[in-house]
């Protein structure tokens, strides 16, 4: 991918300023609130994810951005100027879904071309002029020896990828993807989505990408918005989600984590047996808190080296390709709580199912309150 000959495509997008901004916007089917007062601005040129479990909204906000779908309260802008009402035509945006129907009694080359083709015969490009921007597409969605097959004649992931460039070929000024690799399995999916990253590092049109996975967010997008029940719990970079989880929630989310209950008092936690400081409790006086640590920020010790290790009985060993994962039952809460250890650092301890070791968190935030997730 690269090289000069998608310079020419390049170039045209790259020249397309396009923000887009959410305000308070609301959904509601029926008394269910799809959407409750979301604001959001998408940067121009980004990509970015909408993140969140079934149902929490994602889609109903792609679709408000497309225009398919209107908005109870609130408004979209794009570039500054009011879209809300903007007809999804008029909105020039792309999309791609989980299951795009391409056209099947189409070839390929015809179906990125089809766009174009339709387009009012003042704005259309001549023959030559079609053919040559649908080679470059192929050429960027490497694909161009296979322009004369069909659909059927492809895997999943070149469907994929041709779904892509056809929705590029009329150059959106807006990019929105709806698990668009959902239907792929777990390899192809890895593949097309650093393939994504690097098609949008190339071309650089603002999109919007929905995605329940949260390795595939953390892995393809320059900014996450993380949405549950209708809300946005926190946003930002791939970064600042993962190491600095607004909530409980968000913490859930991304990744494997463990819970240890337990109560904060004036900067000192008690959690699940351990005993640590939380400076950002200092004025907490006598709370419920929980303290939440991810599996691999969990060391598993001979013996204590500090007041936050607990004694833990090791109660399963998995190995799973590069990393054991070890269940253990922590002594004092009775609270089950998993490590992820490397190979190297399991080989050295060889544990046993049945013996006492000690859990020591590495790294632990702790949220004060009553929390349920
Ligand atoms: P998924 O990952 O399952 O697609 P999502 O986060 O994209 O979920 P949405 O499709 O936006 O969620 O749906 C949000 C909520 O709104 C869901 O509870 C859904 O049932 C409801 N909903 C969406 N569209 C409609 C509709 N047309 N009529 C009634 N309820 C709807």
């Amino acid at each position: 991918m690269g090289g000069r000959k998608t310079r020419p495509y390049n170039n045209r997008v790259k020249g397309t300023d396009m923000s887009i901004e959410i305000v308070s916007v609301s959904k509601n089917f029926g008394q269910f609130a799809a959407l409750d007062n979301v604001s959001l601005t998408v940067p121009s040129g980004e990509l970015v994810a909408l993140l969140g479990p079934s149902g929490s909204g994602k889609t109903t906000l792609l679709r408000i951005i497309a225009g398919l779908e209107t908005p109870d309260g609130g408004k979209i802008l794009f570039n500054g100027e009011e879209a809300t009402d903007r007809h999804v035509r008029e909105r020039q945006v792309g999309f791609v879904f989980q299951h795009y129907a391409l056209f099947r009694h189409m070839t390929v080359f015809d179906n990125v071309a089809f766009g174009l083709t339709v387009k009012p015969r003042k704005e259309r490009p001549g023959k030559a002029g079609i053919r040559d921007k649908v080679h470059e597409l192929l050429r960027l969605i490497q694909l161009e020896n296979l322009a004369d097959r069909y659909p059927s004649q492809l895997s999943g992931g070149q469907r994929q990828r041709v779904a892509l460039a056809r929705a590029l070929a009329v150059e959106p000024q807006v990019l929105l993807l709806d698990e668009p690799f959902g239907a792929l399995d777990a390899k192809v999916r890895v593949e097309l989505r650093r393939w994504l990253r690097r098609l949008h590092d190339e071309i650089h049109v603002t999109s919007v990408f929905v995605t329940h996975d949260q390795e595939e967010a953390l892995e393809v997008a320059d900014r996450i918005v993380v949405m549950n029940g209708g809300r946005i719990e926190q946003e930002g970079t791939p970064g600042e989600v993962y190491d600095r989880p607004a909530t409980p929630f968000v913490f859930n989310f991304l990744g494997n984590v463990n819970l240890f209950h337990g109560r904060v008092h004036n900067g000192l936690a008690r959690l699940g047996g351990m005993e640590l400081a939380s400076p950002e409790h200092a004025a907490t006086t006598d709370s419920p808190a929980v303290g939440y640590v991810r599996s691999h920020d969990i060391e598993v010790e001979r013996l204590p080296s500090d007041s936050s290790a607990v004694a833990a009985e090791v109660r399963h060993v998995h190995t799973v390709g590069p990393l054991v994962r070890v269940e253990l039952l922590l002594s004092e809460s009775g609270e089950t709580v998993e490590a992820e250890l490397s190979r190297d650092v399991a080989d050295r301890l060889r544990l046993k199912t049945g013996e006492t070791v000690f859990a020591r968190p590495r790294k632990l935030k702790v949220f004060a309150g009553d929390y349920q997730i």
